[in-house]
């Protein structure tokens, strides 16, 4: 139980025992680093009644094995979970400090580049909110996802130190560290009853050291653990070696160890296939399995029921390896057949879809995979091997088949295929994701094994991005409607009666006003730049990619200003244009749509003539730290990415249950979205994923048409190789300039359907600017946005995935006092 008095009391020990100071004396940094810790030990307490309760009741456990965890900061989201904020918070008063700034002292652990790391985060909090025994399974990167710097509108990347300082919400857990070989090759010995056993020989070894970090669920004393893996050189095998002369393999060892978790690959939605990736891949795959047997060894003597007790949930392909990882140490370890072990194997593992997009398939060259992983090789041969004999069975004399669903074909091992052929589920995230998955890419697998397939519509915690992120608004709900929808967000829709209420209207849009405020001074305080709070708040903020289209958006800013110049008495209602994305480091072209968009917004604003009628700014860093202040505080939500591509979308549901109204295409949730709200609470335009797909079988569109026969466009373009926006340098976007217009190159043009989209885009504008003048109509919908996102909590994902693929037991946990 949580106890004033005592925590103020921990707060200043603890910053004598960490920094020999008085809590006078300490830094910030260190009064941050006192209150967690003293949260911390609140935490323990919990965690151990929790773990004592699995070990008693035994339960399922689901092990969600994801190489992204974008878990935001721990502290706020803690406190408030443990139902200690407010205490928190005036004790930190009575110590004269702010929770707020202490808040700020955290680094964000940005273990993640965006929407797949992100969904591990939330479910993870789902998961221990609802009670279910679940570990999360994840890499310690050294460095997470890069710093965002923008210097003369260019992103620059920095590393990202989150470690620097120590972060106070680990647990190092040496006790549980494994060892993890690569490479060498595998011997064959026959034992005395004539079975085959492999002995991996001549490898490199690097121990696994696990790092634990409390996931606390909300009012009900469940801490879960997210377990993220560091590497070490392994010491005494390296003094060994000195001894033998074998220096250099005890050095390369070392440096194996070193750069297996130096750094997150920044790649959002785009494999690279680099080794080291595969490293990392195998690194934690195998340190996870191999925990989750010796947990279930402790307590099981037969192994042949593992799939009763665990299951595996492969995020994305990326974790696909633990598939033959099983089945290795239920060989090889455990001294089963195949068969056995391919049913207690595929009765463990399932996978979860993110994309259709064709550069994010991961496929291994055969030369790089069998070197790296020498028995897994052999392994996923088999699963080849054996599958490849079912086709036949079922398609006979169909090479076709074989040609597109092998899972080693022209040299390459193909990621998604082994999981499909593997696991008893694989899921999409969405309705229409999943319906294009069954139809379209992975049609041949859906035909032979329609069973598997199911969706799973992603959702987003409420405790973070409205109890924490949006703090007036969730006081407002919880005094119309009481406190339910914290834990079950259904019961947000009791507002709707209160969404044609001109008090409850008037309350709502304050909030969103006052909200407004707060990152308007944050806009000015970090981007130097001044924008009005009462101008339409139109936020677009996630990865930036060409399928994201943020270029669709920045070009119709490009339009409107043309507009303006051109017209300058025509009516037009005040608009703040909000971009915040991190690009790929090696992502040309998305870094230089950045470029763009700070041009732009160089010129628009400094432009007096207009009366800052426009104003546009890109926020640096784009983190969940500032993205739950950003939900909080937009009215327009920018989901525009090209119908077909974006299989979910999260941020879409962010923005949603903080009262933004969706301006998107019909892609991804956005369709969902639109199911729940009503068409007439949204604003929708372009071309639908059916046509989009259309289109590509037919090798693309003219986009030259729509250039010659649409001067506002045509001017658009022209700009962009006129020098407009690059104090006369013609060459600087003529790369985008191209992209959407040249046929020269051998990719297509227009690609992602821009100019198709582009006057359909800027009518919808024109709506949201009419339904912005009509302040009643806007609140009401804004009202109604929030009040109708209850499907949209992961709460409701997570119970769907227990209750349709996991078949996990609930949990309560009983606490003393
Ligand atoms: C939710 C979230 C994302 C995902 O955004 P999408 O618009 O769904 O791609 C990415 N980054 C952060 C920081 C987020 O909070």
């Amino acid at each position: 139980m949580f106890n004033k008095e005592t925590f103020k009391k921990s707060v200043k020990d603890n910053v004598k025992t960490l920094y020999r100071r008085t809590l006078e004396e300490a830094t910030p940094q260190q009064v941050f680093q006192a209150v967690s810790y003293a949260v911390k030990d609140v935490i323990i307490d919990d965690w151990l009644a929790t773990q004592k309760t699995y070990e008693q009741e035994d339960p399922k456990t689901v092990y969600y094995m994801s190489m992204e965890f974008l878990m935001g900061r721990a502290l706020g989201n803690n406190l408030l979970n443990l139902m200690a904020y407010d205490q928190v918070r005036e004790a930190l008063e009575e110590l004269g400090f702010d929770l707020n700034a202490i808040e700020d002292q955290e680094p964000d652990p940005a273990l993640g580049n965006g929407g797949l790391g992100r969904l591990a985060a939330c479910f993870l909090d789902s998961l221990a909110t609802l009670g279910y025994s679940a570990y999360g399974c994840g890499i310690r990167y050294r460095y997470g996802m890069f710093k965002q710097k923008i210097e003369n509108g260019y992103q620059i990347e920095v590393p990202d130190q989150w470690l620097k300082d120590g972060y106070p919400f680990e647990l190092r857990r040496p006790e549980y560290a494994k060892e993890v070989k690569f490479g060498g090759y595998v011997r064959v010995e026959m034992e005395p009853n004539g079975k085959m056993k492999f002995i991996q020989e001549n490898y490199q070894s690097v121990l696994a050291i696990p790092f634990d970090m409390p996931i606390v669920g909300y009012n009900n004393h469940v801490v879960n653990t997210l377990r993220i893996w560091d590497a070490e050189a392994i010491n005494n095998f390296q003094l060994d070696k000195f001894d033998k002369g074998e220096y250099h393999q005890a050095v390369e060892q070392e440096n194996l160890a070193k750069t297996i978790v130096e750094v997150l690959y920044p790649n959002d939605n785009h494999y690279a296939g680099k080794e080291l990736r595969l490293k990392q891949q195998y690194f934690f795959i195998s340190a996870s399995v191999q925990a989750a047997i010796e947990k279930y060894k402790k307590k099981h003597s037969d192994i042949h029921k593992f799939y009763e007790k665990v299951t595996f949930q492969l995020n994305d392909t990326h974790p696909t390896v633990a598939i033959a990882e099983l089945m290795r140490i239920l060989m090889d370890e455990e001294g089963l057949e195949w068969d056995e072990a391919w049913e207690i194997t595929t009765k463990t593992c399932a996978y979860t879809n993110h994309t259709i997009m064709a550069e994010a398939l991961e496929k291994w060259p055969i030369e790089l995979f069998s070197k790296l992983l020498p028995r897994i090789y052999q392994i996923i041969e088999e699963i080849n091997r054996r599958f490849i004999m079912e086709i036949q069975q079922k398609y006979p004399g169909n090479q076709e088949k074989i040609k597109k669903m092998a899972i080693i074909y022209d040299g390459q091992v193909k990621m998604a295929h082994l999981a499909i052929a593997s696991g008893y589920s694989v899921n999409g995230v969405a309705k229409l994701h999943t319906e294009i998955l069954k139809n379209q890419e992975l049609k041949d697998f859906y035909e032979m094994m329609p069973w598997k397939f199911n969706n799973k519509t992603n959702g987003i915690t409420q405790r973070r991005f409205l109890l924490h992120g949006n703090q007036p608004l969730a006081s407002w709900v919880t005094d119309h409607i009481g406190k339910e929808w914290i834990t079950d967000l259904p019961q947000i829709s009791r507002l709707k009666v209160y969404a044609d209420d001109e008090k409850a209207q008037q309350e709502f849009m304050n909030i969103k006003y006052q909200n407004k405020l707060r990152l308007a001074k944050y806009i000015y305080e970090h981007n130097g730049i001044e924008v009005d709070p009462r101008s339409i708040f139109d936020v677009q903020v996630k990865r930036l990619h060409e399928y994201k289209r943020q270029l669709l958006n920045i070009l119709h800013v490009m339009y409107l200003y043309n507009q303006i110049k051109e017209h300058p008495d025509m009516e037009f209602y005040p608009r703040t244009f909000i971009f915040g994305a991190k690009a790929a480091a090696g992502y040309r072209r998305a870094k230089l749509t950045i470029k763009l968009i700070n041009a732009v917004a160089d010129v628009v604003n400094n432009d007096t003539s207009i009366g800052g009628k426009i104003k546009v700014v890109f926020i640096e860093d784009y983190r969940v730290s500032n993205a739950e202040m950003i939900f909080a505080a937009a009215d327009v939500s920018e989901q525009i990415s090209t119908a077909s591509k974006e299989a979910s979308g999260t941020s879409n549901m962010k923005f949603m249950l903080n009262g933004a109204i969706t301006l998107g295409t019909m892609d991804g949730a956005n369709v969902e979205i639109v199911e729940e709200v009503g068409e007439e609470n949204a604003f929708i335009f372009g071309l639908r994923s059916d046509e989009v797909i259309q289109y590509e079988k037919n090798g693309g569109y003219y986009p030259m048409d729509i250039f010659n026969n649409d001067q506002d466009i045509r001017k658009v373009l022209m700009q962009l190789i006129n020098g407009t926006y690059a104090n006369g340098d013609m060459e600087m976007f003529r790369d985008i300039y191209d992209s959407l217009l040249n046929t020269k190159s051998s990719e297509r043009a227009d690609t992602y359907f821009i100019l198709k989209d582009f006057k359909p885009y800027a009518e919808a504008h024109r709506q949201v600017e009419a339904a912005y003048r009509d302040e009643k109509r806007w609140a009401k919908m804004a009202i109604l946005n929030t009040a109708s996102c209850g499907k949209f909590t992961s709460d409701r994902t997570i119970q769907q995935y227990v209750d349709e693929i996991w078949h996990l037991d609930k949990v309560q946990i009983v606490t003393e006092g």
